[in-house]
């Protein structure tokens, strides 16, 4: 035997990864799966799961086999294991022969130590033999929830793993995001036998995606107004119905941005068709059902918003936590509305469950609600439903501009007085009429101008009176009851405030148009922002030429760092978050020589003309200038631009008046109203 020291995870971690640390959780699992225990480990999407199965792989002998559940998900981490210089393959029913063959080759050369498979496979009697031959000393399960039959994401031969384990006798992996305690304690029994693994329950805060919920008002402006704020950066939008998704991505190209729809009715081939531009492309928006979902493992998502109300809280979190897993600023926008709740409860009510469910349904419903029509810190909220307890986090809406409130027990009293006296039969719509004193036929016809309560509410509006509405069905006071055609009725909730007993606070503001947040700027100071887009320009051509998508090439926080802190040489450059001696070999050079500025090839010829001059300065700050107000100031405008040549022209000859500025740029009314005066401030600081 030869006796060769292994290598350590932590100096792996820098020298293969270029990560100068672990992330919080990362530690303690590598060193439990380093010393071959059993583990299951639960932390959130984008927490940094891969790693802790692919650092002891590498450190460790023999061959990991990693088994999860989409072969999409497993060539992505295959692609970027190699990009890193790490010998993996997958063995999956979409190889090619020529793919199965080198993977086989490397295995007998005892090269490879990470082989990714389906669970598929472990139905086939050959696979239990090989797994032996080629020795196989650890068994890692992604998305370990796979295991529960009461999951969405169920599938019936992961539970062949637990043989496995068995049969190999080796110590088994297991990661998921999913914390609740049945799909644990499923996990558990199915993968461990019910013996229990060393666990680690990593928190659930992701705080880095800036939560915000809005009320429905123009729904589709909202979203379009968001994602135009947003402009060039990766989204999606969740939709509620097929159709949603369409013509929402249809509004989206026809407004100048670059976007595509993604549902359950389009065939196989036309969905991974999207996956893959998604993948690769910078800065497309998906226009989505929640079907697009596990097969997306980008970590470099700026957004994520929700054009209707999620399912549930767990779905909420699920989807919105698609965003931002390389921990750069990410945000989110989750609309809803009176209808969105309306549905909700009359699918639930109408669904086939037993009563028991139902109940249960409708209080997961509430939960989500209390979410959306929360008074404090959004997050709080959030995470107190997932049992963690946390400090007002700074990094949501309610945050950023705390709710007003006010005083609600008697308008809601007023309402529950409406809703009874009118024996629970009627609408929000009609109730508020009664209550606002609006003498419709409807209401004359019934005799509700002789109520009692008909005009006591003339102190709100029409649209407050909505939010009272929507508000208490959002707190569950009233329910529409689908056997009386979505009627309003009183629920016990309710009965201590309609008797006096109890008081209760609701928003005022949720029916102001809110003032809608200014989208993240570009991640770097202006010095450095030209810089940066040199780099991104390489790694795009790099990216294409070896038909990988960009972030596999470098991460953004990887060019970030590089346009910040300008290494200069090679040594330099291995200091930097994200490269490895792999990728310093594979791209050190060209990214140095952007920094340098000894690549001209990342310029545009036109600017390259200048190089050395004073007009090159100038020509990057007009450029810069171009790119900020590309969509005006507000960031909502139609996109103008300026070709390059222009710009050297105007740099050169630096024109100090709107008019001659428009004759030597050539701009015309539109350009020079928008980019006119900014310019000019240019030149005169030049
Ligand atoms: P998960 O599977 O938990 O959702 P991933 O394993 O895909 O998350 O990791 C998410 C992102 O975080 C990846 O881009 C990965 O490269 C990055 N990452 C993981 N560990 C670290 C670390 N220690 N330092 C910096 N980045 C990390
Ligand atoms: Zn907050």
């Amino acid at each position: 035997m030869i006796d060769r020291a292994m290598p350590l995870p932590k100096d792996l971690l820098a020298s293969v990864f270029g990560f100068a640390d672990f992330r919080p959780g990362q530690e303690e699992i590598v060193d439990a799966v380093m010393a071959g225990r059993n583990t299951l480990a639960i932390m959130p999407t984008g927490g940094g799961k891969s790693l802790c199965f692919q650092l002891p792989a590498l450190c460790r002998d023999g061959v990991t086999v990693v088994i999860s559940p989409l072969i999409a998900l497993m060539r992505d981490q295959v692609r970027a294991l190699r990009a890193a210089g790490v010998e993996a393959g997958t063995l999956t029913s979409g190889n090619t022969d020529e793919e199965t063959k080198a993977v086989f080759s490397a295995l007998d050369q005892g090269r490879l130590k990470l082989l990714y498979m389906a669970p598929e496979r472990l139905a086939l009697g050959a696979t239990l033999p090989m797994l032996r031959r080629i020795n196989c000393t650890m068994i890692a399960v992604d998305e370990a929830h796979c295991v529960s039959q009461w999951g969405h994401d169920f599938r019936p031969d992961y539970l062949r793993i637990g043989a496995l384990r068995r049969d190999l006798n080796v110590p088994l992996a297991a990661f998921t995001a999913t914390a609740d305690e049945e799909t644990r304690e499923e996990i558990v029994a199915r993968l461990f036998d019910g013996q229990p693994p060393e666990s680690f329950l990593r928190g659930f805060d992701r705080p880095n995606i800036h939560l915000a919920f809005a009320v429905k008002d123009s729904p589709r402006d909202q979203i379009l107004r968001f994602a135009a704020a947003r402009s060039g950066q990766s989204g999606i939008i969740y939709c509620a119905t097929r159709a949603k998704t369409e013509t929402l991505s249809q509004a989206l190209r026809s407004e100048g941005h670059s976007s595509c729809f993604y549902h359950g009715g389009m065939d196989a081939e036309d969905r991974r068709r999207v996956e893959i531009r998604f993948q690769q492309e910078d800065g497309l928006i998906v226009a989505a059902t929640v079907a697009f979902g596990m097969g997306i493992d980008k970590p470099d998502i700026r957004w994520v918003a929700h054009a209707d109300l999620p399912k549930s809280i767990e779905s909420y979190y699920q989807e919105i936590g698609r965003a931002g897993r390389d921990g750069d600023k990410a945000e989110t926008l989750t609309l809803y509305g009176q209808d969105d709740i309306r549905l909700r409860r009359t699918q639930i009510d109408e669904g086939l469950a037993p009563p028991e469910r139902k109940g249960a349904d409708h209080g997961r419903l509430n939960a989500l609600l209390g979410l959306a029509e929360a008074t404090a810190c959004r997050r709080q909220v959030l995470l107190g439903y997932f049992g963690e307890a946390a400090e007002p986090c700074g990094n949501c809406d309610l945050c950023d501009r705390p709710a007003i409130i006010f005083d609600a027990t008697d308008a809601v009293r007023k309402a529950l007085s409406a809703i009874l006296r009118t024996g629970e039969w009627f609408g929000a719509g009609h109730l508020i009429d009664i209550l606002t004193g609006n003498a419709t036929p409807k209401v004359r016809e019934r005799g509700h101008d002789q109520l009692p309560t008909f005009a006591v509410g003339k102190d709100l509006s029409k649209p407050a009176w909505g939010a009272v509405f929507r508000q208490m069905m959002g707190r569950d006071l009233v329910r529409p009851d689908p056997e009386r055609f979505g009627a309003l009725r009183m629920t016990d909730a309710a009965r201590p405030i309609l008797r006096g007993e109890a008081a209760i606070t609701l928003r005022r503001d949720t029916i102001d148009k809110a003032t809608p947040r200014a989208a993240i700027k570009e991640q770097v100071g202006e010095e450095d922002a030209s810089l940066l887009s040199a780099l991104k320009a390489k790694r795009r051509s790099l990216a294409e030429a070896g038909g990988v998508p960009a972030y596999v090439v470098f991460p953004d926080r990887t060019l970030i760092e590089m346009a910040q802190r300008r290494p200069t040489t090679l040594d330099a450059m291995m200091g930097i978050t994200g490269v490895g001696a792999k990728k310093l070999e594979s791209y050190g050079a060209a990214f140095l020589a952007v920094i340098t500025g000894a690549d001209p090839s990342a310029m545009h010829p036109a600017r390259k003309k200048l190089l050395g001059k004073n007009s090159g300065q100038v020509f990057d700050q007009l450029a810069e200038v171009q790119v900020q107000l590309q969509r005006g100031a507000d960031g909502i405008g139609k996109p103008l631009s300026i070709s390059s040549s222009a710009l050297r022209k105007i740099a050169e000859a630096r024109p100090s008046t709107l008019s001659d500025l428009d004759r030597i740029g050539d701009l015309g009314p539109a350009k020079i109203e928008r980019f006119g005066p900014a310019f000019l401030e240019v030149l005169r600081d030049a």
